[in-house]
């Protein structure tokens, strides 16, 4: 069994294997095994959320309290095997944000890890039934909690966010988040809310954050996005009127940029926001535009 401890909300204990190290050097994380953790110290919690099989080993997820996993690796004896940040050398394991994390994991066990964060937060925040406050049980087979005193059930929570990108005669719609540091330029995007449709949601984001009127929405793809517990869902549109002018309480830059002028910091390749520019790239640039995208960091 593989186990994904999360000390917080924002990091993920990873184990680093010796293989990483060598020829053509590069940080390489997996998901540790129970016996690797036990053997650097930590305490397996007994709840645990697991879901099926990756490759015939079930996954889990749980959360261990920081300061008890810093107590425990410091009484051990096995603290200088873990190490934070992912720049270290050698094996053992090490503390990395979940987001720092995707550049250094396998594309199949990072979204593994971030399903069972999904799962383990929604366990953590569900403890208590909501309509009654009394303690909740696991449902049998199913992913699922009751309630024994009046019956309610809890599911993993989803909440659907769109995330779009718009064109006008070849140019893309990108812009500079508040809440982004560095000058990371990425497409709008924003959560769904009650009632609405996916598509509305689309328009109603674009129309808040940047002023403007969109037509020929499309869906394009979706991708879980477990910070803490989104799908987000990609979409494409044309400028259809209007004249742009950001949200300043969410951005501080915005504007059209062509294939052959993207800004210098887009969003990392795991994310379905770069897989919408890369769309648009492939679209109305040249081979050269989209090989440059492909191969930026
Ligand atoms: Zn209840």
């Amino acid at each position: 069994m593989l186990l994904t401890v999360f000390p917080d909300a924002r990091s993920v204990l990873l184990l680093k294997p010796e293989r990483a190290a060598g020829a053509g050097y590069r940080p390489v994380f997996t998901i540790p095994s129970v016996d690797d953790l036990r053997a650097a110290g930590v305490e397996i919690p007994e709840h645990l959320w697991g879901f099926a099989d990756r490759g015939g080993e079930a996954v889990s997820g749980t959360f261990v309290n920081a300061s008890l996993l810093d107590h425990v690796l410091a009484t051990s004896g096995q603290r200088e095997n873990v190490r934070r940040g992912g720049d270290g050398h050698g094996a053992g394991l090490v503390l990395v944000g979940r987001r720092e994390a995707a550049d250094l994991m396998d594309v199949d066990d990072y979204w593994h890890m971030n399903r069972a964060f999904h799962l383990a937060d929604w366990d953590r925040r569900t403890r208590f039934c909501g309509a009654c406050a009394a303690p909740m049980e696991r449902s049998d087979g199913e992913i699922a909690k009751v309630c024994p005193s009046c019956g309610a059930v809890s599911y993993p929570q989803i909440a659907p966010a769109v995330i779009m990108a718009v064109v006008r005669n070849g140019h893309l719609l990108m812009a500079h988040n508040r809440r982004h540091p560095g000058q990371m330029y990425s497409v709008l995007a924003g959560f769904v809310e009650a009632g609405e449709t996916l598509e509305h949601a689309v328009s109603r984001e674009v129309h808040e954050e940047a002023g403007i009127l969109i037509r020929d929405i499309r869906y394009f793809s979706s991708q879980p996005w477990p910070f803490p517990n989104s799908l987000m869902v990609a979409f494409t549109a044309e400028y259809a009127g209007g004249e742009l002018r950001g949200d300043d309480d969410e951005i501080d830059d915005l504007g059209w940029f062509s294939p052959a002028d993207l800004p210098a910091q887009i969003p990392s390749s795991y994310s379905v926001a770069r897989r919408l520019i890369e769309w648009f790239v492939s679209e109305y640039g040249t081979g050269d535009d989209l090989q440059r995208v492909l191969e930026a960091d």
